[in-house]
């Protein structure tokens, strides 16, 4: 069998509805997905707030409403963009196809000879990583930016409480 896979990645910090927005029109397009949760090393930080593991959780329970494959892959960064799609292929399943609006990564693919396609951004203003993590530091609303198994992640790991920790500061 020769399945039309494709691939896409980001750093999901959080995973928000703009991402999701996006995979349900890609699951329209193929037969399966391939998800890689870029930047895998990093978490505890303001703009990398998230484990690996954690982000993992947040996209395979969300991805439960869809009808389709997906493999969720966690792919730590190197040092050397010229190598990054082979080290990303030497993580995943065969695909055929990229979808990507991240400019360095559409670039990359191309140059290696993969098909890359792009689909709108949605509501960019409010679904991102960015404004999330701002809303939730600031006690305003996020909730409906993200879906809602990822609310539920989020309250299972007490990331509230996580990323204004790490807001603190010990000097005067
Ligand atoms: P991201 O989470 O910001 O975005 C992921 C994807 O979703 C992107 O295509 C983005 O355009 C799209 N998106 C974001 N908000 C959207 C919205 N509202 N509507 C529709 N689409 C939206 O992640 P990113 O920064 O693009 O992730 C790229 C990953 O690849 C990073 O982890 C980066 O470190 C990694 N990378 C690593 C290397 C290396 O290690 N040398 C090289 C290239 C890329």
């Amino acid at each position: 069998m020769n399945l039309n896979r494709a691939f896409y990645t980001g750093r999901f910090q959080p995973y928000h509805n703009g991402h999701h927005g996006i995979i349900k029109k890609i699951a329209k397009e193929v037969d399966e997905i391939v998800i890689g949760i870029g930047s895998a090393q990093f978490s505890h930080t303001l703009e990398d707030p998230f484990t690996a593991g954690e982000r993992v959780m947040m996209i395979t329970r969300s991805l439960k409403e869809l009808d389709i494959t997906c493999y969720v892959i966690p792919i730590e960064d190197i040092n050397r963009n010229s190598l990054w799609v082979s080290h990303v292929k030497s993580m995943t399943p065969p695909f055929k196809v990229v979808y990507s609006n991240n400019p360095l990564v559409q670039r990359l693919f191309k140059e290696e000879g993969t098909n890359v396609r792009t689909l709108p951004l949605l509501n960019r203003e409010e679904y991102a990583g960015e404004e999330i993590r701002r809303r939730i530091l600031r006690d305003e609303k996020w909730e409906d930016l993200v879906p809602k198994a990822v609310v539920e992640v989020m309250k299972e790991i007490d990331a509230v409480e996580r990323l204004k920790t790490i807001e603190k500061t010990d000097k005067l």
